[in-house]
């Protein structure tokens, strides 16, 4: 077939083009992927196999090149006149395109390849070019790179067709330095060495997605482990040999877990070639399933003896959570991202059921209230809150997806489901679902379909304001007495925006006697519910609300439930009194129930009460920092921290369980304003003798050395060149040695550290950066870094392009987070105001991390001072 070997500028391809094609085409060739295109493209495009091939050189400095043939079966040649191959690299790079096999001129425009149709064929067809890789997802570090492309970057490493119903076959190899080990989705094939470079070829990867490529290259340590006769390789840079000789077998066992529950629950047997995964230093999210070649967050996998039973929980559902996308989100992929939150909700909800397994001991339902209500109600009580299912029509913009809603809100909606279906019929409609998608996409709609035949509820209609409608519930509730027995209990709801919205659920009240607890179980699946098992029993003390944590939304709280003397009853019930503090911090938020103030001396009383309740211990201590740091004023403050400082550190003595007084130690050193506390805390940096029990580690005297040099303790300077010496990690001694700058005295070196952010250079270790941003926004440097936060809001939009899928709500958070004063919130509207047709994805995530800030105006306002 003949090539037209010319250049075919864009002037001459409007002019050739009929005009319904060219609007066509104008709306393919837009930047990005939007979904028109990836429409088009996955009705023309099958069976699509890249060869790849990078040059990594050792140094920063030098690009990384490559060259890739990626061949292709057309079923048709494309209607708009051009095949669109994504890349969003450096364009001066691309050279020598060939197109089943001629050498054609390329047109590079809008991120994308253009490839003529008169270049194409049908049936087999081969695309071959050189290119110069984009730094932006290779993450490289002076000793190790690693890539990842989810959502829509794998286009700026190599072109392809970046959308993930176009799953194809990689076949890799890398070029890197000689001591280098690799990993890959595919297992090594071969290692050549060829001067002071290796080559590294490696076996074709099994079908995925463009998002789940991935390869990690570098120094690292390597140890090799059969579990079930499965052989797991683990790559990593961890050198501290306890944290590894405690953490090496924890880490293969619960993979071992993991993988035999899926395999059990699902009915299907691992999906994928082999089973390798890699430990990464300040990796930006916690975990990465590349499948074949999962990325985890270095801190988290490796735990001391001094780790908390959250840390053990972390560690053992993020496991879970990668291990469980193999089969959610690997082999059964989403037709589109707006479905990003379908891996993600099932990743999350395996999680759950797998660290039951691994972590038997725990309260499963105490473990998943915690876990997962704070951090949706953290985003669904405000005005930037979004529905679990949202719009994309362009994948550059999927990085917005991400966020609580999805990793919190939606397992609570499934765990809800599941109820209401059974869980057997919900077991069975997710394999009936995963066996009919295999090793292809799908979407919302059809997995309903495989969930409906085991119910009678129609599952569509059920999860309409779920799943595609934002925001909560909001309850109250009547009861009536007649002759010391209740005669009626009336429960209604409304949407929390006023609306007349019901969202059908089942949850559980708890009739609080002084001698026992009556549970009852609500459907509530209309406005208003006369609970009918309630009629007729005796007047209990005080109800509690959402008493086994199943139900979602903001709860009322029987104000009789918080006198001290009727607390007692409640003593074999950690969910219900978990839910009942959770319920107050929501109300006290609306200004309902509770002021600040008072929630927070009801929250240090209750510490005691859950001195065996690690999980609740921790809830209680975060409520407390949070209204400490978001909800009272200056004075307040200074006035109640002496007093806070001394209950807590008091406490530390007074609870048994190591790891409650290492939280206790973190609550100190978090709300440690005095110059009494801090003097304490530099007593415990200096000699290295934490208070007795307390168990710290490497990291946590770097805590101490930042802490004590945001609050400009004396002599700071030396604490934290003599933290750096005692430092034994060279990954970690380069993390506190950039993060200097963010920790000095000098405004002036400040201001100019956090103008380097303006780059996305600058902000490329992500993790690194925020960990500045929490040092430079510290509430002791407010006065100083209130100045950023018009800059912040105006690079955001860049950083939403640049960085990765959790950065612009990480970037928002870390910034606006701290503040408090109505300066800051004036800030934030104006920017609101002045930008009016600004990106709604954006703005909803501004709205989202300004919550508290808009809050604290009207709570502070109204503060009464604590009586000690
Ligand atoms: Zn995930």
């Amino acid at each position: 077939m003949g090539i037209l070997p010319r250049i075919m500028l864009m002037a001459f391809l409007a002019c050739s083009l009929t005009a319904g094609a060219q609007t066509t085409l104008d709306e393919l060739g837009v930047p990005g992927v939007s979904r028109l295109l990836a429409m088009s493209r996955s009705a023309e495009l099958k069976d699509i196999r890249y060869e790849l091939n990078f040059q990594i050189p050792p140094s920063r400095v030098e690009q990384v090149t490559g060259y890739e043939a990626v061949r292709f079966h057309l079923d048709k040649l494309p209607s708009s006149g051009y095949l669109l191959l994504d890349f969003k690299g450096a364009a001066q790079g691309l050279s020598k395109l060939s197109v089943n096999g001629n050498e054609v001129k390329q047109l590079y425009k809008n991120e994308h390849i253009w490839i003529p149709r008169e270049a194409l064929q049908m049936g087999e067809n081969s695309v071959a070019v050189h290119f110069t890789a984009g730094d932006g997802a290779l993450n490289r570090n002076p000793d190790f790179l690693y890539t990842l492309l989810v959502p829509d970057r794998a286009r700026t490493l190599f072109p392809c067709f970046d959308q993930p119903d176009l799953k194809a076959v990689f076949t890799l190899s890398l070029m890197i330095p000689t001591g280098w080990k690799a990993i890959a989705n595919g297992g090594v094939h071969s290692m050549v060495t060829v001067g002071d470079s290796a080559m590294w070829q490696f076996w074709p990867s099994d079908r995925i997605s463009t998002y789940l490529f991935s390869f990690a290259a570098g120094k690292f340590s390597e140890t090799a482990r059969v579990v079930d006769r499965r052989t797991m390789r683990f790559l990593y840079r961890e050198t501290d040999s306890s944290k590894l000789r405690l953490s090496l077998d924890s880490v293969f066992r619960i993979e071992g877990q993991a993988l035999a529950f899926m395999e059990q629950y699902t009915g299907i047997l691992y999906p994928f070639r082999k089973f390798d995964f890699v430990a990464i230093p300040d990796f930006q999210f916690g975990g990465m399933e590349h499948a074949g070649a999962i990325q985890y967050q270095s801190r988290t996998l490796f735990l001391d003896s001094g780790a908390t039973r959250e840390q053990r929980i972390g560690r053992s559902n993020l496991l879970s959570h990668e291990t469980a996308h193999m089969w959610f989100g690997d082999l059964v992929t989403m037709k589109w991202f707006n479905d990003v939150w379908m891996k993600e909700v099932f990743a999350n909800y395996m999680a759950n059921k797998i660290s039951s397994v691994t972590l038997p001991d725990d309260n499963f339902d105490l473990k998943f209230l915690i876990g997962h209500y704070p951090a949706a109600f953290s985003i669904d009580r405000t005005a930037g809150t979004h529905p679990i299912q949202q719009q994309l029509d362009n994948l550059q913009e999927a990085g917005s997806l991400y966020g609580p809603i999805i990793y919190d809100k939606a397992p609570i909606m499934m765990r809800q489901l599941e109820r209401l279906i059974g869980p057997k019929g919900f077991q069975a409609g997710l394999r009936d679902y995963l066996h009919e998608y295999a090793g292809g996409n799908a979407d919302w709609d059809d997995l309903i379909s495989k969930l409906q035949p085991y119910t009678k509820m129609k599952v569509h209609e059920w999860s309409k304001v779920w799943v595609k409608e934002a925001g909560r519930p909001r309850f109250s509730y009547r009861l009536s007495l007649a002759g010391g027995k209740i005669s009626d209990l009336v429960v209604r709801q409304k949407g929390e925006d006023g609306s007349a919205r019901v969202w059908p659920q089942v949850f559980d009240i708890a009739l609080v006697y002084p001698d026992r607890v009556d549970q009852l179980t609500l459907n509530m699946n209309a406005a208003v519910v006369h609970v009918a098992a309630a009629a007729g029993k005796a007047k209990p003390q005080y109800v509690v609300f959402n008493s086994s944590g199943l139900g979602y939304g903001l709860f009322p709280v029987d104000r009789a439930s918080l006198a001290s003397t009727n607390q007692w009853a409640l003593n074999g019930q950690p969910v219900a009194r978990a839910a009942m503090y959770i319920n107050l911090y929501e109300n006290m938020l609306n200004g309902d129930v509770m002021t600040p103030v008072e929630l927070l001396g009801y929250d240090l009383g209750a510490l005691m009460r859950e001195r065996k309740e690690e999980l609740t211990f921790g809830l209680l201590l975060d409520q407390i920092g949070s209204i400490y740091w978001h909800f009272l004023s200056t004075q307040a403050r200074s006035g109640m921290g002496p007093g806070l400082s001394e209950t807590l550190w008091t406490m530390i003595d007074s609870v048994d369980a190591p790891n409650e007084k290492k939280l206790l130690f973190r609550a100190f050193t978090n709300m440690a304003g005095s110059r009494a506390a801090q003097d304490t805390l530099y007593q415990v940096w200096k000699t290295k003798q934490a208070p007795p029990g307390v168990r710290l580690t490497e990291d946590d005297y770097t805590g101490l050395a930042t802490t004590l040099a945001v609050w400009d303790y004396p002599g700071y300077p030396k604490i934290l060149s003599e933290q750096l010496g005692r430092i034994q990690n060279k990954d970690r001694r380069d993390r506190l040695q950039y993060l200097l700058p963010s920790l000095s005295d000098s405004a002036a070196v400040r201001d100019s550290f956090f103008m380097t952010f303006g780059s996305a250079e600058a902000r490329r270790k992500e993790a690194w950066v925020l960990a500045a941003l929490a040092n430079l926004h510290h509430p002791a440097r407010a006065g100083a870094s209130e100045k950023y936060l018009p800059i912040s809001l105006d690079w955001l939009a860049d950083i939403q392009r640049t960085g990765d899928v959790f950065f612009p709500q990480s970037w928002l958070q870390a910034s606006l987070g701290p503040y408090q004063t109505a300066e800051a919130a004036e800030v934030v509207r104006k920017f609101l105001r002045d930008h009016p047709d600004y990106n709604p994805k954006l703005r909803a995530k501004i709205l989202q991390a300004a919550d508290n800030l808009f809050r604290a105006e009207k709570l502070v306002a109204g503060e009464k001072p604590y009586q000690w």
